[in-house]
């Protein structure tokens, strides 16, 4: 599928559900959200459907993602039925880690080939703060057991946010040394329950790079990948730096995004949203309302004007 810059579309990003167990803060509200009616949420048979159709369009590599995915019941089903899909090369899921020890194997056998891992601090009772009572150890045995059963590469996905993990970078970067492990650091995005937090918080991604000035920059492989990866001397994995404000990447994306309420997203940082679950619903020709969608795809997002996103990432995914 081209758009009508010419860009290819090969990746569809899912979010399967706006539910999590945890919040966090620069997330999801204190006392979570309010349920959208089980009516008003794709079922896993409609993922597919939806799913199956863009594969056939040329989409080989699909993301699961959420609010929180492996709280979805059914979900090791439904990523078993799209790794059956002819045509998909490559299928992973981003998760906060915390029942990945208990689905690591089933998913692994199921066709999941990685998976991302939300971390932001090393330190327990940092993390038990930031999101409002998760467990460290938890996303920590998770690790391992998907590493143990070959969820391979892991990637570690950190946010930056000043006043609280700045001074843990050199431990995240020390992660990468023995193991396959890539550290991907985020800069904090003002969106979501972040909008409201104080500049301070929100620090440049610049900084990795000045604490760890042993870091070498590596060839980009995948021109389509929003970070730029060093490595420290002899490091077994990789650190990358994903900054999505200054560093544009928009000439390169591949991606579009299908939220749990069934709405095609065509730019991660535009408030434009297609809909494709009521159109199903009504027995629509959902392969056309594709194919005109992307289409539509804009060129380059604005986010350096400060346009920013009303909705919040657990319903987009991130
Ligand atoms: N629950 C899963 C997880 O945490 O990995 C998947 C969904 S979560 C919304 C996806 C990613 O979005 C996480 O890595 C999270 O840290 C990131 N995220 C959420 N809000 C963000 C924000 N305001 N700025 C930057 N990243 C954010
Ligand atoms: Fe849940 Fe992920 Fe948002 Fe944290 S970042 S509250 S784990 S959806």
């Amino acid at each position: 599928m081209k758009d009508s810059f010419g860009r290819s579309i090969n990746y569809l990003r899912i979010s399967v559900t706006d539910l999590c167990n945890l919040r966090c803060k620069y997330c999801m509200p204190e006392k979570g959200i309010c349920k959208v009616e089980h009516k008003d949420i794709l079922s896993l048979e409609e993922i597919y459907e939806i799913a199956k159709v863009f594969v056939s369009l040329g989409i080989n590599k699909i993301r699961l993602t959420g609010g929180e995915p492996l709280t979805r019941k059914g979900f090791v089903n439904l990523v078993e039925k799209l790794g059956n899909l002819d045509g998909i090369k490559d299928l992973a899921m981003t998760t906060n880690g915390i029942l990945l020890k208990k689905y690591a194997r089933d998913l692994k056998s199921a066709g999941l080939n990685r998976v991302n891992i939300s971390l932001d601090t090393l330190d327990e009772e940092k993390y038990s703060q930031i999101t409002r009572g998760g467990r460290l150890k938890d996303v920590l045995d998770g690790i391992d057991v998907a590493k143990s059963v070959g969820l391979t590469p892991i990637k570690i996905n950190t946010v930056l946010i000043g006043g609280f993990n700045v001074n843990e970078i050199e431990d995240f970067v020390n992660l990468t040394r023995a193991d396959e492990i890539d550290v991907r650091f985020i800069e904090l995005m003002p969106v979501g329950e972040a909008s409201k937090w104080a500049e301070e918080n929100f620090v440049s991604n610049e900084v990795i790079l000045d604490k760890v000035n042993t870091l070498k920059s590596v060839e980009r492989l995948d021109p389509s990948s929003p970070a730029v990866y060093y490595k420290l001397p002899g490091a077994k994995g990789r650190v990358g730096i994903i900054n999505p404000i200054s560093c544009k990447f928009c000439d390169y994306c591949n991606r579009v995004r299908l939220t749990s309420q069934g709405k095609l997203k065509l730019c991660l940082h535009s408030n434009e949203e297609i809909d494709l679950k009521d159109k199903l619903r009504q027995g629509e020709d959902i392969e056309k309302i594709i194919l005109n969608a992307i289409k539509q795809k804009p060129e380059a997002h604005h986010l350096e004007d400060g346009q920013y996103i009303t909705d919040s990432m657990y319903q987009i995914g991130g």
